[in-house]
């Protein structure tokens, strides 16, 4: 689904097979992808990209919002088939090169002990960043598009917002249940980090929200933000 005019949106939920979470392609004279859902995903979302009138040859970019291997599963096998260059923020790059092991689950503590053992589990192949991502960044593409460093959810999430078209990538620094909420509480490493990024977010000035799993808001999405923003305040000053 086209989220905004130049922004499409290929939902993490479709066919037998897991996808893991959106993928999201900024149109312009090149192509960026935003995430690459779990592994064995390139070539679908190579179909999308033709689909829409674009050549394998026009995807430039790949950018990560973060770490987790639902939405770097298929980063090493697109980088190989388009050659694209791939940007993380500084604080993930180690888990998407290799340097560092991919964590499980954060909590709670048993667990992430027990499965620490089967980390091959959840790792995707490595692929090599080729530009480090830090807050206030700014890339060229769709008259462009501002990196917001929003820590809490992995220690190098991060947020793409997109003036041009009103719309903010949250991916999963909120969900997107029936309301915009915080992320699961399992896979979240910080949730004190988080609560000030959503603040942080909050300042931003957007209509259009969209997520790592789920559909988008496409009206007032400002106002839910703030609205979860002060929520979470008065619930932590208790
Ligand atoms: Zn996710
Ligand atoms: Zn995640």
């Amino acid at each position: 689904m086209f989220v905004t005019q130049n922004v499409y949106q290929l939902s993490g939920r479709r066919g037998a097979r897991p996808w893991g979470a959106n993928t999201f392609l900024l149109l312009d004279k090149s192509v960026t992808v935003v995430d690459t859902g779990l592994g064995g995903k390139a070539a679908s979302i190579l179909n999308e990209v033709s689909r829409l009138g674009y050549k394998t040859s026009d995807v430039a970019y790949i950018i990560l919002t973060h770490h987790h291997t639902d939405h770097v599963g298929s980063l090493a096998e697109l980088k190989k088939a388009t050659g694209a260059k791939i940007m993380a923020h500084t604080a993930d790059a180690p888990y998407i090169d290799g340097s560092l092991p991919q964590p499980g689950p954060a909590r709670p503590k048993w667990l992430a002990m027990m499965l620490s053992p089967f980390g091959r589990m959840w790792a995707s192949t490595p692929a090599e960043v080729d530009k480090l991502l830090n807050d206030g960044d700014e890339l060229p593409m769709l008259g462009g598009v501002k990196i917001l460093h929003t820590p809490g959810h992995t220690p190098g999430s991060i947020c793409l917002f997109i003036p041009q078209e009103k719309l903010v990538i949250v991916s999963d620094l909120l969900s997107n249940r029936s309301q915009p909420g915080l992320p699961s509480r399992i896979f979240t490493a910080d949730m004190a980090q988080e609560i000030n990024s959503i603040k942080k977010l909050a300042g931003l000035d957007f209509d259009i929200m969209a997520f790592g799993h789920g559909r988008p808001v496409l009206r007032e999405a400002h106002e839910a933000v703030t609205r979860l923003a002060e929520k979470l305040e008065s619930k932590r000053e208790v």
